[in-house]
């Protein structure tokens, strides 16, 4: 695993920074997304057949019928989440739905100071997990379980992100978000939006952004 850290090398530190600028161009504005990203090299995440095309944006699949999303993406529920009062500080709890390959969770995790990533499928998880130990993101910590359920045992969070589509936002997601929290989500079936939700002393605010494509939120682990 190593050598693909330092293998690729400066083709990917290259190819990165080509990313971020599409980023920019695209319209994330944050400098602190922008270097985070920067900063995590995306081609560990995904099998190395397919690690030359990591930096294209562009979704690609990770097994069991699932995908890293495309870093337009990440960027963007990344700065979003940034956006929530409680985050906008700096430092903060977040949880993620849906680790998939970790990547998300590795840029999540340079971010904010404590970060849980929650997974129903073992097996993309554990790779995830090897990832993440490759980049020594000890704030970043993982559960195999459905994340329609939360974390009750790490709630209440900053920040909610979730990387699957669901008919709603689970009601445990909205009990475990904190005052002043935030929560966004991919809402729908084939015509999805992001949904932000802030919560606020007085309740919960919605706000509908972005037509979006995501896999589906899926009851049960597996
Ligand atoms: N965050 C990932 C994207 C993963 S794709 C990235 O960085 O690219 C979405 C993931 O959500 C899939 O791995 C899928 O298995 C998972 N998922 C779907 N429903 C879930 C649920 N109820 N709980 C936890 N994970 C779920």
């Amino acid at each position: 695993m190593s050598s693909r850290l330092s293998g690729i090398g400066m083709t990917s530190e290259r190819t990165r920074t080509r990313m971020v600028e599409r980023l920019r161009q695209q319209g994330i504005g944050d400098e602190a997304v922008l270097s985070v990203m920067q900063s995590v090299p995306r081609h560990i995440f995904v099998d190395e057949a397919l690690a030359s095309r990591a930096y294209e944006d562009s979704a690609l699949p990770i097994g069991h019928g699932q995908t890293i999303s495309q870093p337009y993406v990440v960027a963007r529920m990344a700065e979003l989440l940034r956006q929530g009062a409680n985050l906008s500080r700096g430092g903060g709890r977040v949880l993620e739905v849906g680790t998939g390959c970790g990547y998300q969770a590795a840029v999540l995790a340079r971010m904010f100071s404590e970060v849980y990533s929650v997974e129903r499928i073992g097996e993309l998880q554990s790779r995830a997990r090897k990832a993440a130990r490759e980049l020594r993101l000890l704030n970043l910590r993982f559960k195999h379980a459905d994340g329609m359920q939360g974390l009750a045992e790490a709630a209440p969070f900053d920040g909610i992100t979730v990387a699957a589509a669901g008919m709603r936002v689970p009601p445990a997601l909205l009990e475990q978000l904190a005052v002043g929290g935030r929560l966004v989500m991919p809402v729908g079936s084939n015509d999805q939006v992001l949904r932000v939700i802030d919560r606020t002393a007085d309740g919960f605010h919605e706000q509908t952004l972005d037509a979006v494509r995501f896999v589906p939120l899926l009851a049960g682990i597996e």
